[in-house]
């Protein structure tokens, strides 16, 4: 076992001594006696519209991503885990929403990936303290012992806030603030990469990355994420990634 790993091992016993999982409903904030859902109550995860299906399934020939994989669907109470996790400064939410993804991934029967946040501008990163994607790509990783790369993609500029915004008018916007880390390439030459993400709304963000990823020599780019809101709604909701 190198120092790496045991440092890693560490700050994850750390994490489970200082923020025990699954106590504190993630959604209602509630005090949980038992769930089946991880860190989610009974109660609010009957309420969640779980979806595992690719809502974009129709028009997968504008994207440059092969496959998305989603938990669930954009809705009041995933909005309220997804918002607690990234403006209420839980990182800690990242171990149950990991498990949650892990098995979502387990589902696809798919092996031998590179799992692969989206990136986030430094600036935004160090007001918020962590990249929620990084956090739950690695956790991810810890369960299912599938690579995580933290660093193929970086994002050089903050972009403007854009929310009510259409998908052509935010790929417009995003399409040269992501650009490829040097040295990429010979980490995902004729790999399947896994981006991760923790809300999916247009598609843009991630279509820009696989366009990216496939370009530096990806053989397959694949999305996973907590909640997906359908291109088709993106009009009405507001935009978590901007949060
Ligand atoms: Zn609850």
């Amino acid at each position: 076992m190198n120092t790496a790993m045991r440092s890693s091992d560490a700050s994850s016993f750390m994490m489970d001594l200082v923020f025990p999982p699954d106590i504190y409903c993630l959604c209602c904030g509630d005090a949980m006696e038992g769930s089946r859902v991880h860190g989610i109550c009974d109660g609010c995860a009957q309420k969640i519209d779980w979806y595992t299906e690719n809502p974009y399934r129709r028009d997968m020939d504008i994207f440059a991503f092969d496959d998305l994989w989603p938990c669930c669907r954009y809705g009041f109470y995933p909005r309220r885990i997804i918002a607690g996790f990234k403006l209420g400064a839980r990182p800690y939410a990242s171990r149950p929403l990991g498990r949650l993804m892990a098995e979502r991934l387990a589902m696809t029967g798919e092996k031998d990936l590179i799992l692969a946040p989206v990136p986030m501008h430094l600036e935004k990163q160090r007001k918020r303290g962590f990249n929620q994607s990084h956090l739950l790509a690695k956790e991810i990783s810890r369960i299912s012992g599938e690579a995580f790369e933290g660093g193929l993609l970086e994002k050089t500029r903050k972009t403007a806030s854009m929310r009510m915004s259409s998908g052509s008018v935010r790929r417009m916007l995003l399409d040269d603030s992501i650009v490829l880390a040097e040295g990429a390439s010979q980490k995902i030459l004729g790999r399947h990469v896994v981006l991760v993400d923790d809300v999916v709304t247009t598609g843009t963000t991630a279509d820009s990355c696989a366009r990216l990823l496939k370009q530096a020599g990806a053989s397959r780019v694949s999305v996973l994420c907590f909640v997906v809101s359908p291109i088709y709604t993106a009009m009405d909701t507001q935009e978590e990634n901007d949060v």
